[in-house]
């Protein structure tokens, strides 16, 4: 068993179509694979039909952004119902508030100098898709400003640029509760990287709590002591372990199955879910 729980595709932010994702999965050698895109469950149908092709284990999921005092939170949620509508408001009012966002970062953008405009972003973007950050940093490339993605985000594009607008996102137990509410299954993504600034042990109790079901310990963004951190965590509140790669294509270094979940780990994940089914091989 090779069990990868996390990946993107051209629904939001990664650079291969749900059906290219599933089928790459099957190349990498997984027996199973999650897509998790940011905020949208638009690539699900597409994926399902190409993972019964494939032969190969699908399971339908979500990354939520989550905001709390400013810190961005990933929040990914397995196996909930879609058409839950408190969950699918939620998702549709976080989409609709990038859409004004990405606006603002381009008007940002062009009153500096930088020639980029809301066209060029996108003709970045596949229909339907979770408007990102990522999508500005390949028009930015296209136009010639930076080399990469990359690049992008370490001149133009990070937290503190001054480009920088944030976007509507739920507090982390908000959607905890939506997700358990739709029969999902809520887990912590990478929730020790760099870049998602710190996350206490008394948060992680607060989530616990009020249903969070599991911690991404094992994620290319973790450094061995985040690891250990978060493996301890997850045993006093007796969540679950994951480990999964974030593959996003070619638009971040990632690659699928570099971090995996253990079988007995993602039973436990199974057990607690009933909204939709995992797709079978
Ligand atoms: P947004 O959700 O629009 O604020 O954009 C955040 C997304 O940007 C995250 O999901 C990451 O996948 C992506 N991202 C952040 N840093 C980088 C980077 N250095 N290279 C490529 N993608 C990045
Ligand atoms: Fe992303
Ligand atoms: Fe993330
Ligand atoms: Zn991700």
């Amino acid at each position: 068993m090779k069990i990868d729980l996390h990946a993107h595709s051209t629904a939001s932010d990664g650079t291969e179509s749900p059906a290219e994702l599933v089928a790459a999965a099957k190349a990498a050698g997984l027996t199973t694979i999650a897509i998790t895109d940011h905020d949208t469950t638009a690539g699900w149908d597409e994926a399902v039909e190409a993972a019964i092709h494939e032969g190969i284990g699908l399971v339908r999921g979500i990354e939520i952004s989550c905001s709390r005092d400013y810190r961005s939170i990933h929040l990914l949620g397995y196996l909930p119902d879609p058409d839950d509508p408190r969950l699918a408001i939620e998702l549709a009012r976080a989409r609709d508030s990038r859409v004004s966002r990405m606006d603002r970062m381009v008007q940002r953008m062009a009153d500096d100098g930088i020639p980029i405009t809301i066209e060029e972003v996108r003709a970045q973007v596949a229909p339907g898709a979770t408007l990102g950050r990522p999508h500005l940093a390949d028009a930015l490339v296209v136009s010639g400003v930076v080399p990469d993605r990359d690049e992008a985000f370490r001149d133009l594009l990070h937290d503190g640029s001054k480009y920088y607008v944030g976007h509507y996102a739920p507090d982390p137990v908000a959607a905890i509760k939506l997700v358990r509410g739709a029969g999902g299954v809520p887990v912590l993504a990478h929730p020790f990287a760099m870049r998602t600034a710190t996350i206490s042990d008394e948060m992680v109790q607060e989530w616990a709590a009020a249903g969070l079901g599991g911690l991404e310990a094992h994620h290319r963004d973790h450094e061995p002591a985040d690891v250990e951190r978060a493996i301890r965590l997850a045993e006093r509140h007796h969540l679950v372990i994951t480990g999964s790669s974030d593959y996003h294509g070619t638009g971040k270094l990632n690659r699928l199955g570099e971090f995996t979940t253990e079988p007995r780990q993602w039973s436990r994940i199974v057990e607690q879910s009933h909204g939709v089914k995992v797709v079978q091989p």
